[in-house]
């Protein structure tokens, strides 16, 4: 009998991207397989990977359209739905203006829907009120890098690096839960001689590999940053000549950070002196070190000031824009890099550039074939649009997330999602937001449909669609045509994946992330272009461009070409612990759940290793509280109260619980986390909030 072809594809979860061989099996779905050719993962997968195609599976998704009847989501036909969902939006904006329709997407998304969706706000409701979940993932550190790079690209360099380097500071992230193949680069990084260092509250398995693991209070890692900076002026580890050739700000930057003491630093932070000195030694001893921060620095109500603080440690050795150096973020979501390039984020057009840009405006607008002074201006970010739901925003469509769970303050956020005229939720589950809907659309997922998503490195790629969808799922593309030509819009939204890339290539063509040089079929042949990858001028077939795995090598993406210090000091996080909430509560993943865990929750073998939410303390916490092993505790914040059973152990600071944020319910996380925004990048301070944890009577057999 012949086999059917495996196709290769990527992992429909992180942003790690990793590659996998998927092949359609008799029963229905398709078969995971390994796929060691691709270099990002070498064949590794996590669990989340491997169990994906269960979500396939008609016992767990959506597969006919759904419409709320007599308060009852009735199942109903395409048409029905989409004009309902039609109606829906143009009756708001008739009564009440354009922005009174918002639009939430996902950094999930591929390249083509977020394209889709930002051109859809933009040029058919005309609203200003679109932003996406990513916004809650890596704004902060796309805001510091933007600030001192010009250019923000998670890392500047590939993963391949990283074992090459002499010393890497991890800054807030726990590899080993939330992309385990890609810990692999640090295992190889020490069996090269190098050195890892782990910033992180919880003894995490990460830190667990680490040389040195500093464990500073939650939300301080800013003033731990500059006590580093200040011992490296102190002890004469600066780079002067780069200093002097590559950067700008330096002497207000080396003053903010003169005033960070040791002592001092020691006292905000409880990193102790000597280790913060072993810290210096060991990143700057090395020819090269790299800083790569991930959400515990930039989830902070001052995160973009925080990751600045880190990139500024690298600029001040000399460790950026050299080969095997520099400061990286790891993206969470998997096209959260891409999800934020192409025009779903509430500031920005196609391929980076500015809605506020007029230059930009007239090239996107071009494309589009519009009036450039009409498209609308930016608008809310999206913790901010969230809470406008039910005020001046009155409809929402919402694509590819799931806020009554991932957004913080989520009971109030909940309430706003109801207060709603009128809500309609694309996905592939019945999530806990889409529950609340007026009208569901099923849509198609990653096995089943063809897009480009780029990963942490700045890798684009293509996913290929394996296997035929359901009868009575689309793909969001079509949803998007359906809904464009119900309300006037004929043309310009393909449901051709590949007719909408090659827009966005027009579309991106100059910008910062310059697309126009990658095509589907080069995508097919390669291991990924790295972005920047502009298209060849001139008219006889010059070679093109071979992508950009390694930025700023010559010069840095500002005007000037240096790089650009931020002069940043400490300050407290936006709610510091008191008598009435005497802890502060830090959040995260675990390994078998993904984000909201609206797909993961839905795999058996995922949920039997996690099958719910915990708060994790330490021993002297828990006796102080009576509360043993697996006892119910309630944590309560100034915003609501979730309880959960305890999990003891030394691995967190007595000062600190933690929980993940994957369930809904009781247990919800986000009920108590704090909305404080940054200032600029407006991500909310997930990482820190005040509560006061209590224990509850256990209930034992
Ligand atoms: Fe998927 Fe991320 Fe796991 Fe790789 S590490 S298999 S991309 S969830």
């Amino acid at each position: 009998m012949q086999q059917t072809p495996a196709t290769p594809t990527h992992c429909p979860y992180c942003a790690l991207q990793c590659g996998m061989n998927l092949t359609p099996v008799p029963e229905g779905g398709v078969a995971v397989a390994e796929r060691p050719d691709f270099p990002v993962n070498r064949g590794a997968l996590c669990g989340k990977g491997r169990t994906a195609p269960a979500v396939l599976s008609d016992r767990v998704r959506l597969t006919s359209p759904l419409v709320r009847k007599d308060g009852v989501l009735t199942p109903a036909g395409w048409d029905e739905a989409l004009d309902r969902i039609a109606e829906g939006l143009a009756r708001t904006r008739a009564d009440h203006g354009p922005d009174a329709v918002g639009i939430f997407g996902g950094g999930g998304l591929t390249n083509e829907k977020a394209y889709a969706l930002g051109k859809f706000a933009r040029v058919v409701l005309g609203t200003s009120q679109i932003d996406y979940n990513g916004r809650f993932c890596m704004s902060s550190a796309a805001a510091a890098g933007g600030r001192a790079f010009g250019l923000d690209r998670g890392l500047p360099f590939p993963l391949e690096d990283i074992p090459k380097t002499g010393c890497v500071i991890l800054v807030g992230s726990n590899l080993a839960e939330t992309m385990p193949p890609a810990l692999r680069y640090l295992t190889e990084l020490k069996e090269n001689g190098g050195r890892l260092i782990v910033v992180d509250p919880r003894r995490t398995r990460t830190a667990e590999q680490a040389d040195l693991h500093l464990a500073p209070r939650p939300g301080t890692d800013l003033a731990l940053a500059l006590g580093l900076l200040h011992l490296v002026v102190a002890e004469g580890r600066t780079d002067e000549a780069y200093i002097r050739e590559r950067t700008s700000g330096w002497e207000e930057t080396r003053a903010a950070a003169m005033a960070h003491w040791p002592e001092y630093v020691e006292r905000i932070t409880g990193v102790s002196v000597p280790e913060l000195r072993e810290a210096v030694r060991l990143f700057c001893e090395p020819e090269h070190a790299m800083v790569l921060t991930a959400r515990g620095p930039e989830q902070q109500a001052k995160g973009t000031d925080t990751v600045g603080a880190w990139i500024n440690l690298c600029l001040a050795t000399g460790r950026a824009g050299r080969p095997l150096s520099g400061y990286g973020c790891l993206t969470g979501q998997g096209n959260g890099q891409g999800g934020r390039e192409h025009g779903q984020k509430a500031d920005q057009l196609p391929g980076y550039r500015k809605l506020t840009d007029p230059e930009a405006r007239r090239h996107v607008a071009g494309v589009w074939g519009v009036d450039p002074d009409s498209l609308p201006g930016p608008g809310r970010s999206a913790y901010e649009l969230l809470d406008a739901l039910g005020g001046d925003v009155r409809a929402l469509l919402l694509m590819g997330s799931n806020p009554v769970v991932s957004a913080p303050r989520a009971a109030h956020i909940e309430e706003r999602i109801r207060s709603l005229d009128f809500l309609a939720v694309c996905d592939v589950v019945l999530s806990e937001t889409a529950a609340l809907a007026d009208v569901v659309l099923p849509v198609t997922q990653w096995a089943e449909e063809t897009g480009t998503t780029t990963n942490l490195e700045g890798r684009v790629l293509l996913r290929r669609r394996a296997i035929t969808p359901p009868e009575g799922v689309r793909t969001d593309l079509y949803v998007l045509h359906e809904l464009a030509a119900r309300l006037g819009v004929e043309k310009g939204f393909p449901t051709d994946a590949e007719e909408v890339f090659e827009e966005l290539r027009r579309a991106s063509a100059g910008g910062i992330a310059d697309y126009s040089g990658i095509t589907y079929r080069r995508l097919a042949e390669e291991d990924g272009v790295f972005w920047p990858c502009p298209a060849p001028a001139g008219r006889n077939t010059p070679p093109a461009h071979p992508g950009t795995p390694r930025l700023f090598l010559d010069r840095f993406a500002t005007e000037d070409g240096r790089a650009r210090f931020a002069p940043v000091s400490h300050r407290p996080i936006a709610e510091e612990p008191d008598d009435e909430y005497p802890v502060l509560l830090t959040t995260g993943r675990v390994v078998a759940q993904y984000q909201s865990g609206a797909q993961t929750r839905r795999v058996d073998e995922l949920n039997a290793a996690a099958p719910g939410p915990f708060v994790e303390l330490h021993p002297r916490l828990a006796e102080r509280l009576g509360a043993a092993e697996g006892d119910p505790v309630a944590v309560v914040s100034r915003r609501g109260r979730a309880v959960a059973p305890a999990r003891i152990t030394t691995a967190i600071r007595p000062d600190t619980v933690f929980m993940p944020f994957h369930w809904p319910g009781e247990g919800r996380a986000n009920t108590l986390t704090n909305p404080a925004l940054d200032p600029t990048s407006r991500m909310p301070e997930f990482k820190a909030c005040a509560v006061r944890v209590e224990r509850l009577e256990a209930v034992r057999g």
